[in-house]
């Protein structure tokens, strides 16, 4: 959907890839776009991501983004969002909307005066609050995961994790993988984000950022930007497991045969970081921390599954994750082909189902 208003000039691409499962829910980016066919192709790509991402973390969830055409740093204000709010309130709840890349919480309560239908509210106004710590703890599962699969034993005991970003999921994750007896190889071009790690937790080493790709590990976490796995980067990697939190960490969909061709074992980035989204999904219920850890904690199991497929159906293991997200979604279609009457239904918005048996 295009949405246009004149007075308050909100110029803003909805984009409902799938709602098979559930109402669409993904974020609003808010970015200054060279041409609206760049908006609509980002959109477009970005809204196809969140069907996969809830699909595959068990979420009955759809898939849909938003993007509002402007400078978040000069044209935000009040109208803007509430107007923007309004156009989201007329979808009736096919499309639920969140904070992104541009946008934040403030702008979020704006939209909230227009519509029911947005997540990520703060703490404060009985929202999730920052998603981080559940974001770090899926990370932290799914490295776990990938021990387990590649080695037999998940323990982090002994175990070396270089860890690139410690911004506010590598802080989490630098804690938590520091607590289970691993040391971590950190990096950052943020000094006090640094200084934070070091002086809060044990068994800490600082390196360089050009020299993170180089670090001897078992466990190497992109927790700061997308596409650090590429033609330069991937060979100088000296760690037999890629797991982290960062958004799109691969270059090219090509990067994850290279990988397993240099018997890395890629955990797909999407599969690892859902804690953040299965944190703010659980608003729709009413949010309760101990619901969104616990959906975190399966991450665990969707991680190892995901590698079952990929070894059994000789795939990558990205396209092993895709298959996942891709035979949920049929399988909750077909089932939905059978007429049920009109009965009332209860609201279950962000109830994980399927793979692993509703936890
Ligand atoms: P953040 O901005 O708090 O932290 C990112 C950190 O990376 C910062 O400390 C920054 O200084 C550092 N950094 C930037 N460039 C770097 C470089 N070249 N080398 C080393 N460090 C660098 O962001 P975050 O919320 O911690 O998110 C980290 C990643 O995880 C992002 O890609 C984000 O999209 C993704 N993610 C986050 C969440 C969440 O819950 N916050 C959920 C899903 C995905």
């Amino acid at each position: 959907m295009f949405c246009h208003d004149e007075v308050t000039g909100l110029r803003a691409l909805i984009g409902i890839h799938d709602t098979t499962l559930g109402p669409a829910l993904g974020g609003t980016r808010m970015w200054v776009y060279k041409d609206e066919a760049s908006a609509l192709r980002d959109v477009l790509r970005l809204s196809r991501g969140m069907t996969y991402k809830s699909a595959a973390a068990g979420l009955n969830l759809g898939g849909g983004k938003a993007v509002i055409i402007g400078d978040p740093k000069t044209m935000k204000n009040e109208m803007l969002f509430r107007s923007y709010g309004r156009f989201i309130q007329g979808l009736a709840g096919r499309y639920i909307t969140a904070e992104d890349v541009g946008t934040s919480v403030r702008d979020m309560e704006w939209v909230r005066n227009e519509t029911d239908y947005v997540v990520g509210i703060s703490r404060a106004l009985g929202g999730s609050g920052d998603p981080s710590p559940v974001t770090a703890l899926g990370v932290h599962e799914s490295i776990k995961a990938s021990l387990k699969w590649r080695t037999g034993n998940e323990s982090l005991e002994g175990k070396t994790i270089s860890i690139q970003g410690v911004g506010h999921v590598g802080y989490h994750l630098v804690k938590s993988v520091t607590e289970a007896g691993a040391r971590a190889v950190v990096a950052d071009i943020d000094r006090d984000n640094l200084a934070a790690v070091v002086r809060d937790f044990e068994r800490v080493e600082v390196v360089d950022p050009t020299a993170i790709y180089d670090v001897d590990a078992d466990v190497f976490a992109p927790c700061a930007l997308g596409a650090v796995i590429n033609d330069e980067t991937l060979p100088k990697l000296k760690v037999s497991i890629v797991c982290g939190s960062a958004n799109n960490i691969l270059a090219e969909d090509r990067h994850a045969q290279a990988l397993a061709d240099a018997d890395i074992l890629y955990a797909p980035d999407y599969v690892v970081n859902a804690g953040g989204l299965m944190n703010v999904a659980n608003e729709l219920g009413g949010y309760h921390p101990d619901r969104a850890i616990q959906q975190a904690r399966g991450i665990y199991d969707t991680t190892l599954n995901i590698f079952q497929i990929a070894r059994d159906e000789e795939v990558t293991t990205l396209r092993a994750a895709n298959r996942l997200a891709e035979r949920r979604i049929a399988g909750v279609g077909r089932i939905k082909e059978s007429y049920v009457g009109q009965q009332p239904r209860r609201r279950r918005g962000a109830r994980p189902v399927g793979e692993r048996g509703g936890q």
